[in-house]
């Protein structure tokens, strides 16, 4: 709780002097003047140093050396950013996660969903932030999936819905795993929500913070498949590649 509290205060702290306080650049330091540059968590050097994620196809491909392809229930892959690069966009992605700054997911959801309105025509019924499970939930404070998720739907006019899944298992992070063990990991972790709405013939965005071996996303998106989603794509921030 002691850290629910504090991410809380960061939350309100930042607020406060989102105005006030000159802001310093999250990977070099360097002050950041604010009404030139157009991210106010990094100076525009260093967002120009992000390096951009692989192709749509260039993904799946790389899922495909995880997820056997008969059981991927995936059909297509939106992404910004690569995550592997140290002084990157990685530290953005660490900042959204652990220190509280959703704002990030807002900022950065918003420009994912203005790449999703760019590369594609396609509908959706919801958006989805994967869900965190209640306890880490209540250890972290949020869940940083839903203000990506939030700021993608406002983008291409969809609604975000935080009623359909829910995970019912609390696991450990999947990046600690080995590949294997990431597979049968997420079996059976995630659950429908008792009164979720219709998803018949639905069309829906699964939205992440990072996209790792794919298993995760992939385990929501067979769930929802089965209960009747036609197509369920996926949109995240960032990829480890
Ligand atoms: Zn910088």
């Amino acid at each position: 709780m002691y850290k629910a509290t504090k991410i809380l205060a960061t939350k309100a702290f930042e607020a406060a002097n989102e105005f006030i306080a000159p802001r310093h650049c999250e990977i070099c330091g360097h002050l950041i003047n604010s009404s030139i540059e157009q991210s106010k968590w990094v100076c525009s050097e260093c967002e120009h140093r992000f390096i951009i994620a692989p192709t749509a196809d260039e993904i799946k491909n790389k899922m495909f050396r995880n997820i056997e392809k008969d059981e991927s229930g995936i059909s297509n892959f939106y992404c910004l950013y690569q995550y592997n690069d140290e002084k990157g966009f990685s530290v953005l992605i660490k900042d959204l996660k652990y220190s509280g700054f959703t704002r990030i997911g807002s900022h950065y959801g918003s420009v994912l969903g203005r790449k999703i309105l760019s590369e594609s025509d396609v509908i959706y019924d919801f958006v989805i932030p994967v869900p965190i499970h209640f306890a880490k939930k209540r250890e972290r404070g949020y869940n940083q999936s839903e203000s990506i998720a939030t700021a993608i739907a406002k983008e291409i006019k969809s609604s975000c819905n935080f009623e359909i899944i829910y995970r019912k298992v609390y696991t450990q992070t999947q990046t600690l795993l080995k590949s294997n063990e990431r597979q049968t990991n997420v079996e059976g972790v995630f659950d429908l929500k008792k009164n979720h709405p219709e998803l018949k013939n639905k069309i829906l965005l699964l939205t992440d913070d990072v996209l790792t071996t794919g298993s995760t996303l992939n385990a929501c998106a067979v769930l929802l498949l089965e209960n009747g989603a036609r197509q369920v794509d996926i949109a995240t921030l960032a990829i480890a590649v």
